[in-house]
Protein backbone atom coordinates (compact mmCIF):
# COMPACT_ATOMS: atom_id res chain seq x y z
CA UNK A 1 0.00 0.00 0.00
CA UNK A 2 1.57 3.40 -1.04
CA UNK A 3 1.11 6.43 1.83
CA UNK A 4 1.48 9.73 -0.02
CA UNK A 5 2.42 12.86 2.59
CA UNK A 6 -1.31 13.55 2.53
CA UNK A 7 -1.89 10.16 3.59
CA UNK A 8 0.41 9.81 6.45
CA UNK A 9 -1.46 10.48 9.64
CA UNK A 10 -4.20 8.21 8.22
CA UNK A 11 -2.04 5.38 7.08
CA UNK A 12 0.10 6.08 10.82
CA UNK A 13 -3.36 6.10 12.36
CA UNK A 14 -4.18 2.12 11.25
CA UNK A 15 -0.81 1.25 12.54
CA UNK A 16 -1.74 2.27 16.22
CA UNK A 17 -5.54 0.86 15.81
CA UNK A 18 -7.22 3.99 15.23
CA UNK A 19 -9.73 5.39 12.16
CA UNK A 20 -8.95 9.20 11.69
CA UNK A 21 -10.45 11.52 9.36
CA UNK A 22 -9.60 15.34 8.73
CA UNK A 23 -11.40 18.39 9.83
CA UNK A 24 -10.48 21.95 9.13
CA UNK A 25 -9.55 23.99 11.82
CA UNK A 26 -10.85 27.31 10.26
CA UNK A 27 -14.06 26.62 9.66
CA UNK A 28 -15.01 23.18 11.40
CA UNK A 29 -16.06 21.03 7.99
CA UNK A 30 -14.89 17.61 8.10
CA UNK A 31 -13.31 16.93 4.22
CA UNK A 32 -14.80 13.88 2.72
CA UNK A 33 -12.00 12.40 1.44
CA UNK A 34 -8.43 13.74 2.49
CA UNK A 35 -7.09 16.87 1.03
CA UNK A 36 -4.42 19.38 0.95
CA UNK A 37 -7.08 22.37 0.95
CA UNK A 38 -10.78 22.73 2.28
CA UNK A 39 -13.31 22.99 -0.11
CA UNK A 40 -15.52 25.12 1.74
CA UNK A 41 -13.04 27.66 2.77
CA UNK A 42 -9.64 27.34 1.02
CA UNK A 43 -7.89 26.84 4.61
CA UNK A 44 -4.70 24.36 4.50
CA UNK A 45 -5.18 23.97 7.79
CA UNK A 46 -6.70 20.54 7.87
CA UNK A 47 -6.30 18.83 10.95
CA UNK A 48 -6.62 14.51 11.82
CA UNK A 49 -8.93 13.22 14.14
CA UNK A 50 -10.00 9.96 15.57
CA UNK A 51 -13.22 9.00 14.99
CA UNK A 52 -15.45 7.43 17.25
CA UNK A 53 -16.34 4.37 14.27
CA UNK A 54 -20.15 5.10 13.79
CA UNK A 55 -21.69 5.51 10.24
CA UNK A 56 -23.82 4.89 7.77
CA UNK A 57 -23.62 2.51 4.98
CA UNK A 58 -23.76 4.62 1.22
CA UNK A 59 -22.18 1.63 -0.63
CA UNK A 60 -21.71 -2.07 -0.64
CA UNK A 61 -19.59 -4.59 -3.34
CA UNK A 62 -18.28 -7.68 -3.24
CA UNK A 63 -14.93 -8.59 -4.82
CA UNK A 64 -14.42 -11.59 -6.36
CA UNK A 65 -11.48 -10.99 -8.20
CA UNK A 66 -8.28 -10.35 -5.83
CA UNK A 67 -6.65 -6.56 -7.04
CA UNK A 68 -2.75 -8.61 -5.72
CA UNK A 69 -1.83 -12.01 -5.30
CA UNK A 70 -2.14 -11.22 -1.74
CA UNK A 71 -5.58 -10.82 -1.67
CA UNK A 72 -6.70 -13.89 -3.10
CA UNK A 73 -6.88 -16.18 -0.31
CA UNK A 74 -9.73 -13.68 1.40
CA UNK A 75 -12.28 -13.27 -2.07
CA UNK A 76 -15.37 -13.01 -1.74
CA UNK A 77 -14.97 -10.52 0.57
CA UNK A 78 -17.14 -7.21 0.75
CA UNK A 79 -16.06 -3.79 0.52
CA UNK A 80 -18.33 -0.71 1.88
CA UNK A 81 -18.22 3.48 1.59
CA UNK A 82 -19.10 4.92 5.37
CA UNK A 83 -20.05 8.12 5.69
CA UNK A 84 -19.03 8.84 9.70
CA UNK A 85 -20.85 10.35 11.85
CA UNK A 86 -18.61 13.22 12.33
CA UNK A 87 -19.20 14.02 8.34
CA UNK A 88 -15.98 12.22 6.65
CA UNK A 89 -16.59 9.31 4.35
CA UNK A 90 -14.46 5.84 4.45
CA UNK A 91 -13.72 3.07 2.25
CA UNK A 92 -13.17 -0.07 4.61
CA UNK A 93 -13.99 -3.98 4.74
CA UNK A 94 -16.99 -5.11 5.83
CA UNK A 95 -19.18 -7.69 7.15
CA UNK A 96 -20.87 -10.29 4.39
CA UNK A 97 -24.40 -9.18 4.18
CA UNK A 98 -24.02 -5.29 4.76
CA UNK A 99 -26.23 -2.98 2.94
CA UNK A 100 -27.11 0.40 1.86
CA UNK A 101 -28.29 2.26 5.01
CA UNK A 102 -27.07 0.16 7.38
CA UNK A 103 -25.35 1.56 10.71
CA UNK A 104 -22.18 0.55 11.46
CA UNK A 105 -19.31 0.70 13.62
CA UNK A 106 -15.53 0.42 11.98
CA UNK A 107 -12.51 -0.89 13.88
CA UNK A 108 -8.69 -1.70 12.39
CA UNK A 109 -8.68 -5.10 11.23
CA UNK A 110 -5.61 -7.46 9.60
CA UNK A 111 -6.62 -8.33 5.99
CA UNK A 112 -3.54 -10.17 3.88
CA UNK A 113 -0.72 -8.88 5.97
CA UNK A 114 -2.29 -5.14 5.66
CA UNK A 115 -4.52 -3.32 8.34
CA UNK A 116 -7.44 -1.60 7.15
CA UNK A 117 -10.73 -0.43 8.17
CA UNK A 118 -13.52 -3.03 9.26
CA UNK A 119 -17.11 -2.40 9.38
CA UNK A 120 -19.74 -4.72 11.23
CA UNK A 121 -23.27 -3.77 11.92
CA UNK A 122 -24.82 -1.99 14.68
CA UNK A 123 -27.92 -3.74 16.51
CA UNK A 124 -30.70 -1.52 16.18
CA UNK A 125 -31.73 0.10 19.72
ZN1 LIG B 1 -12.74 25.13 5.91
Amino acid sequence: MSVSRLSRPYAEGLVAGVLRYQRCAACGQAQRLARHACPACGSTDLRWHDCAGAGTVVAVTEVRRAPADAWRALVPYTLVLVDLDEGARLMGHGAAGLAIGQRVRGRVAEAAGHRVPHFSPIPPA
